[in-house]
């Protein structure tokens, strides 16, 4: 049984982790940590009544093996460093992160194994695999390929990590440089839509969870690949099984792939 830390549990992500961990006979809930300023902090944790929420990164990265992070750039960085001076294992579904939440997370991954996801759900990462092979297959030259997403009014970064993950992924499978073809929203006179870019662009509102759909627009055809999330729990539920799956592994960099053995 693996000791588990989960941050945040007063957002959206870490509430839906604890409740998803509470009944997983691998993983133990050793101690929930967030923000000193946030709500619940000196409480019974939600779905683990018996675990007090603190504030001591430091402290609870000394009793952990395993910790899930959904918090913010900031929080993905001050985790990471306080791991990897522990050497525990990391499970990160944060997403827009910056440079220094990356570097955070390269200096873990060499002396713990970290799970780095855009997104935990079974169904987006088999997503992943089809655009790459849909891609492989439609020649970019006469196929336009575009990505919508779509999520609730509170996500701060845009477009989403699952939506530059399947853009990614596309341009994988055409063996083209991401950043070469990307084209994130468009605005004013762009001119004619060159021939192998990938366009992006992003909803927001109300309560949506996530969906992503990556259209494939060919001569007098189409094809659309969609995913739909209806609960936070999908993400959830997968990272909680990554954390089972990470704790004790060699130290590097591992995604949803290697969890799944996909
Ligand atoms: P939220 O705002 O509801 O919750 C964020 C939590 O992190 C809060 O408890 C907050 O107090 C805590 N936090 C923020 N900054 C912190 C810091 N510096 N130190 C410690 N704790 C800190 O957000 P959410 O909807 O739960 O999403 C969190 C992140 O997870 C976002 O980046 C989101 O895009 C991402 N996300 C990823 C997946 C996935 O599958 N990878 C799925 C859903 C959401």
């Amino acid at each position: 049984m693996a000791r588990l830390l989960v941050l945040g549990p007063s957002g959206r992500m870490g509430a839906a982790v604890l409740e998803a961990a509470a009944g997983v006979a691998a993983l133990e809930i050793s101690a929930v940590v967030d923000r000193e300023s946030a709500a619940g902090v000196g409480a019974p944790a939600p779905h683990a009544m018996d675990v007090i929420v603190g504030s001591d990164l430091a402290h609870a990265m000394a009793h952990a093996e395993v910790y899930v992070d959904f918090t913010s750039a900031a929080g993905t960085a001050a985790a990471a460093r306080a791991a990897a001076a522990r050497k525990v294992a990391a499970v990160i579904g944060t997403t827009g992160l910056d440079d220094a939440a990356h570097a955070a997370i390269d200096a873990l991954a060499r002396v713990a194994p970290v799970v780095v996801a855009a997104n935990f759900s079974l169904g987006v990462n088999l997503l992943l695999g089809l655009a790459r092979t849909a891609a492989r297959v439609l020649p970019a030259v006469d196929w336009d390929a575009e990505i919508a997403e779509i999520h609730h009014h509170h996500k701060r970064d845009a477009p989403s990590g699952t939506a530059l993950a399947i853009a990614r992924a596309i341009a994988a499978g055409r063996e083209q440089e991401y950043d070469a073809v990307k084209r994130h929203a468009r605005d004013g006179d762009v001119g004619p839509r060159p021939p192998g870019e990938i366009g992006v662009v992003a909803l927001r509102g109300g309560g949506v969870v996530g969906e992503h759909t990556a259209f494939f627009f060919g001569p007098d055809e189409r094809i659309e690949l969609s995913h739909r999330a209806t609960s936070r729990a999908i993400f959830a539920r997968g990272a909680v099984r990554a954390a089972a799956w990470v704790a004790g592994r060699p130290p590097g960099r591992y995604d949803m792939l290697d969890v799944l053995g996909l």
